[in-house]
């Protein structure tokens, strides 16, 4: 089934440049998504369409109105498909695999808003179902935001990347960091491939990846490791590693 997103932006080209290229446009050239680029000064009622003013209470920085953010969620609403309105927002919950995994098997058609200017008119929450956040920093606009949770997504959809076995043993996926990855030549300016991974022995392979993997998420996401569903095997590896340094 394909995966429906509308975008809400006053800066439409931003969206449609980034899905121009590589994996997204040919997701988007097979029907896999559909993107829906909605410029947001199109449901603007004034002649100057505006879409910010003045906070109340003053301040500094401009906040976006309501009525044209109201108004482009009932356009998108009125084809009756269900829909999940998600405000892109530095308040929000942070992004991670499995909430792109989550939103991947989403059946609702996703709508992301984005934000510009100091901040959004708060009547705007009461449309929105969730609000998420991509880290802990302030960009300029939802944009970035919106195609960081659009590649994500997509990429984990069926039919997406050519091999869909890669999205399952990379970074996260399984709980822990990748293991290292090696293309020819064989050797490079003195650095050499791992014998192993030449052998052709390929349960010496498996258990050499898991371990590098192991290793390095020891190393550097040691945090991960509390979370993750480790098996015997992985405790036993853990105990090399541990020996090893
Ligand atoms: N004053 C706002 C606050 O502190 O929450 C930040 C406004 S920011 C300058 C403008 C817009 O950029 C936001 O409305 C939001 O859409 C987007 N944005 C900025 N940083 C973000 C982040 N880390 N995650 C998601 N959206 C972000």
């Amino acid at each position: 089934m394909k995966m429906v997103i509308d975008v809400i932006t006053l800066f439409p080209e931003i969206i449609k440049t980034y899905l121009s290229y590589g994996v997204l446009k040919k997701a988007i050239e097979d029907g896999l998504i559909e993107v829906r680029i909605h410029n947001l000064r199109d449901f603007t009622t004034d002649r100057h369409r505006t879409v910010d003013d003045y906070p109340y209470g003053g301040g500094s920085g401009m906040v976006m109105k309501p009525e044209p953010l109201f108004n482009a969620i009932e356009h998108i609403r009125s084809d009756g498909m269900e829909r999940l309105i998600i405000l892109l927002t530095p308040q929000g919950k942070k992004f991670n695999q499995q909430m792109a995994r989550a939103l991947s098997g989403e059946e609702k058609g996703l709508v992301l808003i984005c934000g510009r200017y100091e901040a959004i008119d708060e009547r705007v929450r009461t449309i929105v179902d969730e609000e998420i956040s991509i880290g802990d920093y302030i960009l300029t606009g939802g944009e970035l935001p919106a195609l960081v949770i659009i590649d994500a997504v997509s990429r984990l959809l069926p039919g997406v990347l050519g091999n869909y076995g890669s999205t399952i043993e990379e970074s996260f996926e399984w709980g822990i960091l990748d293991y290292p990855h090696y293309t020819r030549p064989p050797e490079f300016r003195g650095m050499r491939v791992p014998d192993i991974l030449l052998s052709g022995d390929h349960e010496a392979i498996r258990r050499w990846r898991r371990k590098e993997a192991l290793r390095r998420t020891l190393d550097r996401r040691p945090d991960l490791l509390e979370k993750a569903v480790l098996s015997e095997e992985d405790l036993i590896l853990i105990k090399e590693i541990k020996e090893e340094s």
